[in-house]
């Protein structure tokens, strides 16, 4: 599949982000503004709903025409270090991971069970990198694809989220791929 694709400009980005249900380049333009006050809170995500401007008319499995979600995670570099393409509010269970790990091998996908305030790593109750960690645990991520978009190693992730799960924050969910 083609790269992901940034270009900055002074004041936005154009993202191009490659759409798994369109099987093509969706491109956005985001305010850098907007970016910069989302990665305050920890991460930034832009969702952008579309229909596939381009079907497949010979296709006749073709869903693209119908609208669906790219969701696209954002650092504060600017660039892309995560996309997700899925109809409906967010990705099915069986959707996640999908393509990150062996068929038949085991998908962990870690879940924020609860909400953590800005204020807590203020006070030392958890790190900077904890909590946007957490942020990345939204149920549309396995273990691996955190790792990715938080571009920590996997092995580094793992622990994190332990700590995290020891402080009763975090849950991670297991189900075989394929
Ligand atoms: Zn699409």
């Amino acid at each position: 599949m083609p790269e992901n694709k940034v270009k900055k400009y002074f004041s936005l980005i154009e993202a191009w982000a490659w759409c798994e249900i369109c099987t093509e380049m969706v491109d956005m333009r985001v305010d850098k503004d907007e970016i910069k006050a989302g990665l305050k809170m920890g991460i930034y995500t832009k969702e952008h709903r579309h229909v596939n401007p381009h079907p497949d008319p010979e296709d006749v499995d073709e869903v693209s025409n119908q609208e669906h979600s790219i969701f696209i995670y954002i650092n504060d570099n600017y660039d892309i270090t995560g996309v997700r393409s899925f109809f409906g509010d967010s990705p099915s269970m069986s959707e996640v991971g999908a393509g990150s790990i062996e068929e038949g091998g085991e998908v962990r996908i870690p879940i924020v069970v609860k909400e953590v305030q800005p204020m807590s790593v203020q006070l030392g109750m958890i790190s900077m990198d904890e909590f946007k960690l957490l942020k990345v645990c939204d149920g549309m991520n396995s273990v691996e694809q955190c790792a990715e978009i938080a571009q920590k190693p996997t092995d580094k992730i793992e622990k994190m989220l332990e700590k995290l799960r020891k402080k009763g924050l975090v849950k991670v969910i297991k189900r075989t791929s394929g």
